[in-house]
């Protein structure tokens, strides 16, 4: 997946400019990585389009590295679709004690991911919680929960054979009631599949306990079979939520993409793995480079960011070499120094300009001075760019004027202007110049 987007974004950045067919022809190919992601083939082809309409509209051509604009642009579509209006790890636990529903099919993780946002519960949250399994059928379901119960310090209903699970759900809200608990869990039973007796059962149960929260937890390596067993919970049920487990496998994270389209459902937490603390609640952002093979990406991005600049260094030195060092060439220095860190990271490395950033730091000066020296230079006139030397002292005053500085700080500028051209001609001539500008870039 990640290799084909690869293939794609090199190809791009290798023309160095984007044209609106380009950004089809990747878009395309973005589409079948996503299908290859396991997202389904609507929510793709939905996808691509919303994608496709942001990209045109936005000046992909002029773009300095395209490659990046449209991993971005992608990335920031996918992130936006995965997000929902509230935080997903804030569950609604107001009201003591508050019921929160548990629901989902056989296996997918439910009596684990109980305990686990229990133990969330309590460590994060400090709420004391009590934790009642309402699995009536497997013979060893509420031992399960007892014992991770004790595992990790929380509370279970005790278990009393023959009750139904809707007389268990009663049983749990009068115990949270009495026993002061700030939250109580309905872990239900699950089916393999979804039939109507599972979906009546947990229906009774939603009505009597009222939850607060109802979470589908399903398993994440099932792709399109759990955004359908969603639907049906969000249609039957009502669901607030739903919790992806095992992603710490090789799932590739589009069902995320999928269940957030189709079911308009927020994912809340995923499950990371079997332990108590493999849970964590959901970030749009790591789905995304999961979907996108972002690692890959962002370094081919960088590499192509860096050719580029080795090309803006080239074309620069080249000037420098035949002694041209003018007010333009100036301000995309400074404009690139407060683009890569300011004074601080950048002034050292500058030929001529070492001492000027000790005497700065020493005078307590920060990147302001940049944009003021930036300011100076955008109040001079083209030719004045050009040609400092002619800055006379009526020039000057309007320069300054203009940039709601005194004149003194365009000296200064101009001074500093002057012995970087020097420093420039000099370097030029002996071959330290490639050197200085690979330090400089
Ligand atoms: P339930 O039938 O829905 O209650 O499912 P369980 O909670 O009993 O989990 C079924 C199996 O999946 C157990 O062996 C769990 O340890 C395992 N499991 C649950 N969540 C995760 C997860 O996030 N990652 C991994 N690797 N295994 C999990
Ligand atoms: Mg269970």
């Amino acid at each position: 997946l990640s290799e084909r987007l690869s293939g794609v974004f090199d190809r791009l950045t290798k023309q160095g400019a984007l044209s609106e067919d380009d950004v089809k022809t990747a878009l395309r190919e973005v589409r079948v990585a996503l299908l290859e992601a396991d997202v389904s083939l609507p929510v793709a082809r939905d996808f691509v389009k919303k994608v496709q309409e942001q990209a045109t509209g936005q000046a992909v051509t002029k773009s300095v590295t395209p490659g990046q604009q449209v991993v971005k642009i992608v990335h920031d579509a996918l992130v936006d679709t995965l997000t929902g209006e509230e935080d997903p790890g804030e569950l609604k636990i107001d009201n003591p004690p508050a019921p929160i529903l548990m629901v989902g099919l056989q296996g997918g993780g439910k009596t684990t991911t109980t305990a686990k946002l229990a133990k969330r519960l309590k460590e994060k949250n400090g709420k004391r919680v009590l934790m009642a399994s309402l699995d009536v059928y497997r013979p060893a379901a509420q031992d399960q929960l007892a014992v991770l119960g004790t595992q990790i310090g929380v509370d279970t209903l005790p278990i009393v054979k023959g009750q139904s699970p809707v007389d268990i759900a009663k049983r749990a809200k009068q115990q949270a009631t009495m026993g002061g608990y700030d939250v109580y869990m309905l872990d239900t039973a699950g089916r393999l599949s979804i039939d109507e007796e599972l979906m009546a059962e947990v229906e009774a149960v939603r009505d009597v306990a009222n939850p607060r929260e109802t979470l589908l937890v399903v398993d994440g390596l099932t792709g399109q079979d759990a955004v359908h067993t969603a639907e049906n919970f969000e249609e039957r049920i009502g669901i607030s939520g739903v919790v992806l487990t095992r992603m710490d496998g090789d799932g590739r994270g589009g069902a995320a993409l999928s269940m957030r389209a189709v079911t308009g459902k927020p994912i809340r937490f995923v499950g990371l793995g079997e332990k108590m603390d493999a849970v964590e609640e959901f970030h749009p952002e790591r789905i995304a480079g999961r979907i996108l093979g972002m690692g890959d990406i962002v370094s081919l991005v960088e590499k192509a960011q860096e050719t580029i600049e080795a090309e803006q260094a080239e074309r620069m030195m080249k000037r420098f070499q035949k002694g041209r060092f003018n007010m333009n060439d100036l301000k995309m220095q400074l404009e690139q120094m407060l683009k890569m860190g300011g004074m601080e990271g950048m002034m050292g490395m500058m030929p001529g300009m070492g001492k000027m950033a000790k005497q700065a730091q020493a005078a307590g000066v920060d990147d302001s001075i940049l944009k003021r020296q930036i300011a100076l230079i955008q109040s001079m006139t083209k030719l004045e760019r050009a040609n400092p030397q002619i800055l006379q002292a009526s020039r000057k005053k309007r320069i300054a004027k203009g940039a709601g500085l005194e004149v003194s700080e365009l000296n200064k500028l101009l001074k500093m202007h002057r012995q970087m051209a020097d420093m420039m001609k000099k370097m030029g001539k002996g071959g330290m110049m490639k050197q200085a500008m690979k330090a400089m870039f």
